[in-house]
């Protein structure tokens, strides 16, 4: 089975293509793409519990439940389910599998980016004040060294993930701020790899850190493709690297990787389950998800970033031919430059001719059958990630799209703006 679906599922859209019932005709949703296969026997909890299944068209979004794993991915983690094993063991030996892989002297899997940045956090405060600070952070810090230098361009909405540890932020701007900002009482320099702003450089926050012996993070949580990105942060010198492992590596949503020096790995793992009376104990991650992480890794370095671009281009353009006779309607292929950066679809139209906001094509598409999900940066002024940010825009996120369900968002989508078209 090819990663972008069985062989069947290729030729009926070859064929479909052929037949001019590309636009017309939708794979059944059921037989969209192998990730979507059910195991014989197994109940369908969504179902049951009548929560509704969605089409993904926008991303790796966390209200999403982000990405889906690969087939080989689900296969590994219901394999793991089926046994016991020594939690520890399992932590240490997929660490060391990962370090090999992701080419870094450590590694351990964390449960998600976020839970990542406060493991990493935790580690720098432990190395600068000695292990006591796994047991009194974050109420008991007097006397703890816990300030840690960002730039203020880089604060944002994980935070509450550093904040955990009880540290204090040190805002800077310029290199000089930066460079004076060191105390006695600096403990890490954190780095937001995804931010559009910024005075300072990768290289310069590395430089400087390394001069005063402070590690420095780097949370390129949703960073990756390209596939490089998992060790070349690493080598640039970050002591320590975050990726989320429900987003572009297609792993468990719970789970993701924290790389870097081994000392500090050492450290976050000191600070996590299975030890009791420290602040990573409510992030455990299970068997499952600790296997599940390993093997979207493993899944993950087989592919390549060509094919993947290529792909998703297919996506859209497939996507774009089937609303290019819309009047007005005008889209162009657009890839955001460091988070999700992959081809997403951007669509734009004279709003006089086509009466409908994006914001309401969205809504119908949620509330269609089946049921999709476009980009969030649709119709919304806030564009996040590098996304232009003008209310006039459908934006269609293709990469979590199983195969053929670009044909069913065509459909859709031309239906939506069809009808909303006059004269
Ligand atoms: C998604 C994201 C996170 C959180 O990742 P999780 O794996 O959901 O915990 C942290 N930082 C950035 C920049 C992100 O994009």
């Amino acid at each position: 089975m090819s990663r972008f679906g069985t062989r069947r599922n290729f030729f009926e859209r070859i064929n479909m293509a052929l037949t001019g019932f590309v636009f017309t005709r939708a794979l059944p949703f059921q037989e969209a793409a192998a990730t979507r296969q059910p195991l014989t026997g197994a109940v369908d909890y969504y179902d049951k519990l009548g929560v509704t299944k969605t089409i993904n068209a926008a991303g790796t979004y966390t209200y999403l439940t982000g990405s889906t794993m690969p087939p080989s991915v689900q296969a590994a983690v219901a394999l793991a389910a089926k046994h016991p094993v020594y939690l520890e063991d399992l932590q240490k030996a997929a660490g060391e599998y990962l370090a090999r892989q992701l080419r870094c002297e450590a590694a351990m899997v964390t449960a998600g980016a976020a839970s990542a940045i406060t493991l990493a956090t935790a580690a720098c405060m432990t190395v600068a004040n000695g292990s006591t600070a796994s047991h009194a952070m974050p109420t008991d810090m007097i006397g703890l060294k816990n300030e840690v230098i960002v730039q203020r361009a880089h604060r944002y909405d994980y935070d509450h993930a550093l904040r955990n540890c009880g540290i204090r932020f040190v805002d800077v701007e310029t290199l000089q701020e930066y460079e004076s900002a060191f105390t006695p009482n600096t403990v890490m320099c954190h780095f937001f790899n995804a931010s559009e702003a910024g005075k300072i450089s990768r290289e310069d926050w590395i430089r400087v850190a390394q001069a005063h012996g402070v590690p420095c993070f780097n949370d390129a949580a949703a960073d990756v493709p390209p596939i490089s990105n998992l060790w070349n942060y690493t080598h640039m010198g970050f002591d320590l690297v975050a990726f989320s492992g429900g987003k572009g590596i297609r792993g468990p949503q719970n789970a993701g990787l924290l790389l870097g020096r081994k000392n500090l790995i050492g450290a976050a793992t000191k600070n996590n389950s299975p030890f009791d009376d420290v602040l990573g104990r409510g992030m455990k991650v299970a068997k499952e998800q600790i296997v599940g992480m390993v093997a979207a890794v493993d899944w993950f370095l087989t592919q390549s970033d060509e094919e993947f671009e290529a792909e998703f281009r297919r996506r859209a353009d497939r996507i774009a031919a089937a609303l290019k006779d819309i009047p007005t309607l005008k889209s162009e292929i657009f890839i955001p430059p460091i988070a999700n950066n992959v081809p997403h679809l951007l669509i734009r139209y004279d709003q006089q001719r086509v009466k409908i906001s994006p914001k309401e094509v969205a809504k119908q598409m949620h509330a269609g059958t089946p049921s999709i999900e476009l980009n969030p940066a649709t119709g919304s002024t806030g564009g996040s990630a590098g996304i232009p940010n003008d209310a006039n825009k459908i934006v269609v996120g293709v990469w979590m799209l199983e195969p053929g369900e670009d044909v069913i968002v065509a459909r859709r989508l031309r239906e939506v703006l069809t009808k909303a078209t006059t004269g």
